[in-house]
């Protein structure tokens, strides 16, 4: 074969078109993505500093509500946002346009200060595929390492009760963090509970339904560790009182409050509204758990004491609350899509509100706090609609008008980045990948830290 009558074909016209529009997106992209870095700074400012705080559950509430994102895409910005604030080189290559959104993305997932620059060149070096799978490895290698320290802790669990040469009972152990939250706060209500009494109930006459312990009341105030003592001993005795079932999940942290009829109905009327344990709340709090809620009525006789109690009835009838539901499909305010929620009666049935459909609108718990206790209100146009405003009157619009727009975005944005000293090209986002295959167990054998303590230690 004679080399020299080898012909040179120059490139076809429409292939050279095709590679400079390739080069196009591949350079606005890169351009994006440097803007996405900007706008993520702004996230997490906006968050850090809490300017979601005015009537929204969080910041991601907020960004569905304001820039129009769906919830997910919403709750993935303010993460990224927040873990790019500990994460400088990933947050670096993304704001010169050399990492894409995606990958710093996948990249987060996994990353800690300790690892962010060995990740760093996988993102510089692979596709957002390869990316992808990596971190997916190093995930399963994270669940391995905490499966094994969560086995360990379980297994660590240990409660010896032993009784000393005086007869006292020695209590040591070891609980899983669970079931230790739930002893910390049972033992922090019974502190609560041996309190009150302390301070309300003359010793000898026990009020009926309050369990009775063999608690003698001194005159000197007990200490924490005597408190505890004390609390321990009034949980065990509820317990086997009531018989040891938790009971279900709603009903384990029931809130009673005891509210007189005219503060209901007039928040600055005089009266009281007190919980169960004493605590006073404020008349709006007792206005919105009153709102929807399960409702004894109660007389007292001139020095208090309780001489009629009625059936107990929901301020919202099953029937109507599904009707509710239906017609509402969850929270009203705007920006909120929480799918359930309590019903709020537009004028309080205190105030003669009817419990009606049309004097009703479903509220999350967050909400339902906003028209009650931070002062946004609601109200029904007669067309049937809500309308929010916030505490200063403001109107709150169920869709915020759009941002202004330059009438050349992109050469906005080029100019932008440019006047920050980037310099980006085509070539700027690009994979240092060949082609050559990604061997996923080698990657991740010679990325993860943890790896080789998983090698070494037995699998349990
Ligand atoms: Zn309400
Ligand atoms: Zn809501």
């Amino acid at each position: 074969m004679n080399l020299s009558t080898r012909k040179v074909v120059p490139t076809p016209a429409h292939i050279v078109e095709l590679e400079r529009l390739g080069d196009e997106i591949a350079k606005l992209s890169a351009h994006l993505d440097a803007a996405t870095a900007r706008l993520l700074d702004l996230i997490r400012e906006f968050d850090a500093r809490g300017g979601w705080g005015n009537g929204f559950a969080s910041c991601a509430a907020w960004l569905t509500w304001r820039i129009g994102l769906d919830p997910g895409a919403a709750r993935e910005r303010v993460r990224v946002a927040r873990a790019l604030g500990s994460l400088p080189r990933l947050a670096q290559a993304l704001a010169h346009g050399e990492l894409s959104y995606s990958k710093v993305r996948a990249l987060t997932r996994v990353a800690t200060p300790e690892t962010e620059e060995r990740l760093l060149e996988v993102g510089r070096a692979g596709t957002a595929e390869h990316v992808e799978r990596i971190v997916r490895g190093w995930r399963r290698v994270d669940r391995i390492v905490e499966a094994r320290e969560s086995t360990r802790r379980h297994r660590s669990r240990t409660l010896h009760v032993c009784q000393d040469e005086d007869g006292m009972v020695v209590i040591r152990g070891r609980l899983e963090p669970e079931a230790g939250a739930v002893l910390m706060k049972a033992l922090e209500a019974g502190r609560e509970a041996l309190d009150q009494r302390r301070r309300d109930v003359p010793a000898e006459t026990p009020p009926d339904g309050l369990p009775r312990t063999g608690l003698i009341i001194a005159d000197d105030p007990p200490t924490l560790g005597q408190q505890q003592a004390d609390a321990l001993a009034l949980i065990v005795e509820t317990a086997l009182h009531h018989g040891i079932d938790p009971g279900a999940p709603g009903e384990r942290y029931q809130v009673v409050v005891h509210v007189d009829a005219q503060v209901l109905a007039d928040a600055d009327a005089p009266g009281q509204s007190v919980l169960e344990a004493g605590t006073r709340v404020s008349a709006e709090t007792s206005q919105r758990l009153a709102c929807d809620a399960s409702r004894v009525v109660m007389r007292h006789d001139p020095a208090g004491r309780v001489t009629d109690v009625g059936a107990r009835t929901r301020t919202i009838p099953p029937a109507l609350r599904r009707a509710l539901q239906h017609r509402d499909r969850g929270c009203r305010f705007p920006g909120c899509r929480l799918p359930f929620g309590q019903g709020h009666h537009i004028r309080h049935w205190a105030n003669g509100g009817p419990t009606t459909l049309s004097n009703l609108a479903m509220l999350c718990r967050r909400h339902h706090r906003a028209v009650h206790e931070e002062g946004y209100q609601v109200e029904r146009q007669p067309d049937g609609e809500l309308r929010f405003r916030r505490p200063d009157g403001q109107l709150l619009s169920q869709v915020p008008p759009p941002a202004t727009v330059p009438t050349d975005p992109v050469e906005t944005l080029r100019a932008q980045n440019y006047a920050r000293g980037l310099h980006i090209d085509a070539q700027t986002s690009r994979p240092a990948w060949f082609g050559e295959c990604l061997d996923l167990g080698y990657a991740i054998d010679v990325l993860h830290p943890l790896v080789a303590s998983l090698r070494d230690a037995p699998a349990t």
